[in-house]
């Protein structure tokens, strides 16, 4: 008798920090200056300030502030581009439970645009809610790594007047039509949380031109006044008109995570082509099964393949939780973002209840009704991918009446 497909090894399982970097954190530990502010020796930069400069240049941004989270990253730009309480956000419908929740923070609403096929914004839904609503900012996520045709969103956003920034958490070292994501907009913010690109277990990076942007974020995240000591410091006089104005909200870096994240950045290219390697392997494999169609992608856009969706529509239709429950009996853990209540990092519009005005999403809804998701190792091989697409198929013909 032939043994049913098992997936022994563990998706979600992130790589290993560098062991250069394991030793670096230990000497720091052994010095104990685990804050990026104080009394720092004259002409010596800490390990955060050193990340934000090496970050800025890899993103080619004059500025780059390293903070706590990309929520807080988020938060933090919108309140530097003057969001009041009340004010709306365009966002998309289609992201993850901290971008909304950034917009909360920031006392503002989010207003949703509805989800495309390829999952990205839906241009014809962004164009509308632009003209309908009163939002000045566009908090554009890419997604689940899908990057929208940026062309045409800057367009859009020329057309109704809208200040664009990215929420690039999925697409550190990714490309539009040759163009890294995070130069786009005016403002990007990134994640270092342990499932993004850059993992030091959580963190996050405002990037941006903007001299007055970057005084903010750098006051409000907390830099108890020694601004000079930031890795990309404003113009003195730039600083001096916000340092006083500006709350100390205390969403630092630690000179811990900075280490990390030291550690991995010249090595980011690399494991971003290891990730698109095996996420292209995993999509190959997967390609053709009944009942699961894939997520197209746009030539132009040059992903990182580190997580892959695919929506299923198996028969009846109601049997998803059937396919969901029998992957994960056969050791393959798939989201879905069909479930009424979010689990484990999945997220829906609909269950964010503190939104004051809901919005009916119906193209959002038919999406993320059949909308599945894999986490993608940077070491996927064709043996794991076989597997992994045994037990898709498996499952979905489980499922069948
Ligand atoms: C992870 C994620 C964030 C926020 O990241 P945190 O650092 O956990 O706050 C924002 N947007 C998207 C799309 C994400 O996946």
């Amino acid at each position: 008798m032939k043994m049913p497909p098992h997936l022994t090894r563990d998706l979600g399982k992130p790589d290993a920090i560098p062991e250069a970097g394991i030793a670096k954190v230990a000497e720091l530990l052994r010095e104990g200056r685990l804050c990026r502010y104080g009394e720092v020796p004259a002409g010596e930069l800490t390990q955060t300030a050193a990340f934000e400069r090496e970050f800025a240049t890899y993103i080619g941004r004059d500025y780059a502030m390293a903070v706590n989270s990309c929520g807080c990253a988020l938060y933090l730009t919108l309140k530097a581009l003057g969001v009041a309480e009340g004010d709306e956000v365009l966002m998309n419908a289609f992201t993850l439970a901290p971008v909304p929740g950034a917009v909360a923070h920031a006392g503002a609403q989010p207003v949703f645009v509805e989800t495309a096929p390829n999952l990205t914004v839906d241009l014809e839904s962004l164009d509308r809610m632009a003209a309908e609503s009163s939002a000045r900012i566009l908090l554009l996520s890419h997604m689940r790594g899908h990057i929208a045709d940026m062309r045409a969103v800057l367009d859009l956003c020329v057309k109704h007047d809208l200040i664009l920034v990215e929420d690039c958490a999925h697409t550190l070292g990714a490309r539009w039509n040759g163009q890294l994501s995070g130069t786009f907009g005016h403002v990007a913010c990134f994640s270092t949380q342990a499932y993004k690109h850059l993992n030091s277990g959580e963190g996050g990076i405002v990037a941006t031109d903007d001299t007055e942007v970057a005084a903010k974020v750098i006051a409000r995240s907390g830099s108890y006044m020694f601004h000079e000591q930031n890795g990309t410091v404003p113009p003195p006089a730039t600083l001096d008109a916000v340092k006083l104005a500006t709350p100390n909200c205390s969403m630092r870096m630690s000179e811990v995570h900075a280490v990390l994240l030291r550690a991995q950045l010249p090595d980011l290219d690399e494991r971003c082509r290891l990730w698109t390697r095996s996420h292209d392997l995993l999509r190959d494999a997967v390609k053709g099964t009944p009942g699961l169609t894939l997520i197209e992608r746009d030539p132009r856009e040059a992903y990182v393949g580190s997580s892959f969706q695919f929506v299923v529509t198996p028969r009846p239709p109601a049997s998803i939780p059937n396919f969901i429950a029998a992957c994960g009996a056969r050791g393959l853990h798939v989201k879905w973002f069909g479930l009424a209540e979010p689990k484990g990092f999945t997220s829906r519009y609909s269950t964010w209840r503190y939104v004051e005005d809901p919005q009916s999403l119906p193209a959002t809804d038919r999406i993320l009704d059949g909308l599945c998701d894999i986490r993608v190792p940077t070491d996927l091989d064709a043996q794991d991918c076989a597997t992994i697409a045994a037990i898709l198929r498996d499952a979905l013909d489980r499922t069948e009446p």
